[in-house]
């Protein structure tokens, strides 16, 4: 028998709904699905993976597909725990087109086995967003407050907050409800993308509330994938997973856990700061201030009251890695608390906490809006911008060399939540995105404001705000960028090279995506995930052929554009220089890149740029 994924599609200019079928075998999940229906209907789509309500954990993510506003093309984004709720609408995906005429709720709700109700109400978002706690907290509230109890099991929100309607990189997030159905303080995010800023800009909608009492017969065999699990590691499932989840929960080596406690414990001389400026330091520089302002504080705090206290949590589906690390409602990233953290001069967790949940109560794009504010720093620092041209009315200590950990941090802290609300309130308007700001501000004060923007770039305006490490694999020219689509590990590789291992990463990080599994849980499930849909769909292999068909198409729209940021480029050197005096690498690869980079830096950045684009093309070619 066929079995068949299920898309609800909601025109929110309408209200009409329609239950459309995809064969498992066309399309195998949110992702390969999502790109079709992009392609037709220019559709934002929101799904799960076929092993979502399964025993394996780590399955239930919901994931984003859709037109990105701020890469400007396809992208794909993705929340921890949201599909759980999903699940129990009996549908695999929503697929939503049209806009609606006012800011709307969407309300979607399956009540024992009828069909799934579809609702759109209206609500005056502004006055929402400003009431109670502060925008997207606000939304969440409200909407939980109105229509949660027309459900009989805990629903679940995706709520937007005021950077949607301000800019192309406002985020959807989420949290999971507690077990009496209360809004609990771990904040689940579809950052990357800024599909906030689609929901609310292309369809009007600033909410949706979803869940249903749909029971499926999802796989629920613990002894089955025990023996799987057995064959392939001699471990049980549980076993295996929580061996290859200690990074984010507590890695005894280390005394820490999470992505912010193990990140910054060994970071070291590799750490960015100051806008990245760290990497015109020595590396003893890096090192004392790592260890001065990082470990012996920044860390340490967060060691003290997160770790030792055990504040921890998931985000909503049973997991052992527990790898939502708190201090009473501040959920703590590595990411976020880097771009927002020593990237923007800010050492101290209460001057973190404080930016980053303003950040989040106005509901951005936490990575990129942190690496626009310690761009805009920057300018401040080096008065290329005015904090008048800016909207606010002072400039930052950046200065690390005489830096004051508490004061220090608190200011700059101070300063980036009042950038924030100029950003929101357009007095600093970033409507059409920082690239394009930065673009024309350059015409008119010079290259250097351009140059201090660390972003990739996509097509005409397209950009993002790469991960927080410092390795060429961070500002590779891949079609979706911005995620974990490249190789990010430390050691140098040949562009060309590095490029073939970019399209590899994209791909195996494609089919845990295309699946609805958490990246945190990819010790064993790259391993497993095509042998898994072999055992239950018998189609492992269609299923790999699948992902990597869908990589090149993803990759057939490729506009990627050279750095326009300079910094980039030096990031790069910088990076190369470091390997061979830090980390003693002797190759001849890397002499003949170091010696072109001293020739002609910008020649040779053009060059290094296009191996790696070719290593990814000659990869991601359909045949
Ligand atoms: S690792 Fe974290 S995000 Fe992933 S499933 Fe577990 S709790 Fe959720």
């Amino acid at each position: 028998m066929d079995i068949q994924q299920k898309v609800l599609f909601v025109d929110a200019g309408t209200g009409f709904y329609r239950l459309a079928k995809y064969p498992v075998g066309d399309f195998f999940g949110p992702v390969d699905l999502g790109l079709h229906l992009t392609g037709r209907f220019n559709s934002l789509n929101i799904g799960v993976g076929l092993l979502a309500g399964s025993i394996l954990p780590g399955s239930n993510r919901l994931v984003f597909t859709g037109w990105s506003p701020c890469w400007g093309g396809f992208y794909v984004s993705s929340m921890g725990g949201a599909g759980l709720v999903f699940e129990n609408l009996g549908v695999n995906m929503l697929s939503l087109v049209g806009r609606a005429s006012t800011p709307s709720v969407l309300i979607l709700n399956r009540q024992h086995g009828e069909e799934v109700d579809v609702a759109l109400e209206p609500l005056d978002l502004p006055r929402v967003w400003a009431s109670g706690r502060p925008g997207f907290y606000g939304l969440l509230d409200y909407v939980h407050e109105r229509y949660s109890p027309r459900y009989s099991r805990p629903p679940r929100i995706l709520a937007v907050g005021p950077a949607s309607a301000a800019t192309d990189f406002g985020a959807i997030g989420s949290v999971p409800l507690d077990g009496n159905g209360r809004l609990t303080h771990v904040d689940t995010w579809a950052g990357r993308g800024g599909f906030g800023s689609r929901l609310l800009g292309e369809h009007n909608i600033a909410a949706v509330i979803y869940g249903g009492t749909v029971v499926d017969e999802d796989f629920r065999d613990r002894k089955v994938a025990d023996d799987w699990f057995q064959v392939r590691y001699q471990k049980r499932l549980a076993a295996k997973d929580f061996e290859a989840t200690t990074k984010y929960r507590f890695d005894p080596k280390l005394s820490t856990g999470g992505t912010l406690g193990v990140n910054f414990a060994t970071l070291g001389g590799a750490m960015l700061s100051f806008n990245y400026r760290s990497v015109r330091m020595t590396e003893d520089e890096r090192v004392a201030l790592h260890r001065s302002l990082v470990l012996d504080h920044y860390l340490q705090q967060f060691n003290e009251e997160t770790i030792a206290a055990k504040q921890q949590h998931t985000c909503g589906e049973p997991c052992a890695a527990v790898c939502k690390k708190m201090r009473d409602e501040f959920k703590k990233d590595y990411e976020p608390y880097e771009t927002m953290g020593p990237q923007c001069g800010i050492f101290d967790q209460r001057a973190a906490e404080r930016l980053t949940h303003h950040a989040d109560a106005l509901g951005f794009d936490a990575i990129s809006v942190g690496g626009v504010l310690s761009w805009v720093m920057e300018c401040l620092h080096e008065r290329l911008r005015s904090p008048a041209d800016v909207g606010v009315e002072d400039v930052p200590v950046f200065d690390p060399s005489s830096f004051r950990v508490v004061e220090d941090s608190d200011r700059n802290a101070a300063l980036g939540v009042a950038i924030l609300d100029s950003i929101v309130s357009k007095r600093f308007n970033l409507a059409q995105g920082p690239r394009r700001r930065a673009r024309r501000l350059a015409r008119v004060k010079g290259r250097a404001v351009l140059d201090s923007f660390v972003h990739t770039a996509f097509a005409r305006k397209g950009w993002m705000v790469p991960n927080q490490y410092w390795t060429p694999g961070a500002l590779a020219p891949m079609p979706i960028m911005g995620k974990y689509y490249m190789y990010y590990g430390p050691d140098f590789l040949p562009p060309r090279q590095l490029g073939r291992m970019n399209a590899a990463r994209m791909v195996e990080e494609l089919a845990l995506d295309n699946l609805g599994i958490c990246r945190f849980h990819r010790g064993w499930a790259e391993d497993m995930g095509a042998e898994i849909v072999e055992a239950l769909y018998g189609r492992g292999k269609e299923f790999v052929g699948k992902v990597k068909m869908t990589a090149s198409r993803i990759n057939s729209r490729n506009s990627s554009v050279f750095w326009e940021a300079g910094r980039n480029a030096e990031l790069v050197q910088a990076f190369l220089t470091r390997r061979r005096d830090v980390g003693g690498v002797d190759r001849p690869e890397l002499h003949e890149w170091i010696a072109r980079f001293e020739k002609d830096g910008r020649e040779a950045a053009l060059d290094f740029w296009y191996e790696m684009h070719k290593g990814t093309h000659e990869s991601l070619l359909e045949f």
